[in-house]
């Protein structure tokens, strides 16, 4: 059987969130991401799914959370996304530092990994998060949303996401399979568990890398955890090719299933971590124009047949918007 074609990265990370207010206000204003879709978990329609992204939804861009408000808060350990990285313009952390304070961030001291500065923060549900300074090219795919943040600081999509595993061994065989090569490894310092980070890029330009540290530490899933990370296949044809090569493997991947604005193919990897595949098309301009992205509920197929119930059923929440912050100073 012919390799599939290699993932370029990251797609997207969603996260479990408490607060729904709470969660947009964090990542709209104080980090800039863009609400590009306000949507519900298509599993459970009483549950928002809110996808931050850069200006246009590019993938490799979108972090998702489902506020599940009666969760209790989650642990991380092992099997889990334990660090999601973005990638900000070099020479950029100051400016974040700074915001950080002026906004109550909870932040550590930079750590240098492989070359790059990573500033490790918390968002207001404990979930780890990183900004990691990069040289962003002219031709960079990303496209910079500036409503609150100016675009020399604004992040840019993806960086990495850590892993935490008991055994790492099978893992790296199926980032290999993905097309992820070995890059380097390092010893692990900072507020990581286990000795060794073994980096794998994929051809990138954004979400290019999967970083592995081994850990007994056992994690919990809750508020400020993530639930899964989705790689790239941008076509439906690289992704029934991935989905073979990674059942070959030994695991179980769902069959396709429509995300409306993706389609998608799960499993659980060797180290019980969430994998999903997910294709670029149609995107998130699919249902809404480019100028309105986010603007409204948008409900997927079948729901939008139940929108009194389901909205009835959904706290209110406020976009922040960068008109109001002025007015209300
Ligand atoms: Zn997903």
């Amino acid at each position: 059987m012919a390799d599939p074609t290699p993932t370029p990265g990251i797609h997207h990370v969603t996260c479990i969130a408490g607060d729904p207010q709470q969660n947009m206000d964090f990542w709209v204003e104080t980090l800039g991401l863009r609400l590009v879709k306000r949507s519900i978990n298509q599993d459970d329609p009483g549950t928002y799914h809110f996808f931050f992204a850069d200006a246009e939804g590019t993938p490799g861009t979108s972090m998702t959370f489902f506020p599940w408000e009666d969760l209790s808060q989650g642990k991380v350990g092992s099997g889990q996304v334990s660090r999601t990285a973005f990638r900000v313009p070099e020479g950029s952390l100051d400016y974040w530092e700074q915001r950080f304070d002026e906004y109550g961030v909870d932040y550590d001291d930079r750590v240098e990994r492989f070359g790059e500065t990573v500033l490790p923060f918390r968002d207001p549900d404990g979930l780890p998060v990183e900004l990691v300074e990069v040289e962003i090219p002219e031709d960079d795919p990303t496209v910079p949303w500036t409503e609150f943040v100016p675009e020399e600081y604004a992040i840019r999509g993806f960086h990495s996401v850590t892993l935490w595993l008991a055994d790492p061994e099978p893992t790296k065989d199926l980032l290999e399979t993905m097309g992820f090569e070995e890059v380097g490894t390092e010893q692990a310092q900072g507020d990581t568990p286990g000795d060794e980070r073994t980096r794998f890029a994929a051809a990138g330009p954004v979400g290019a890398y999967v970083d592995v540290l081994p850990t007994i530490e056992g994690g919990r899933q809750g508020h400020g955890t993530v639930h899964h990370v989705a790689f790239q296949t941008p076509t439906d044809e690289d992704q029934a090719a991935m989905r073979q090569a990674v059942q070959s493997e030994g695991l179980r991947p769902t069959q396709q299933i429509n995300r409306h604005w993706f389609r998608s193919v799960y499993f659980r990897e060797h180290g019980g971590v969430l994998f999903e595949l997910a294709t670029s098309e149609p995107g998130y301009t699919s249902d809404e124009p480019l100028e309105d992205l986010g603007g409204r509920l948008v409900l997927p197929g079948k729901f939008e047949n139940r929108r009194d119930e389901i909205e009835a059923g959904l706290t209110d929440v406020t976009v922040p918007r960068a008109e109001q912050a002025e007015a209300d100073d």
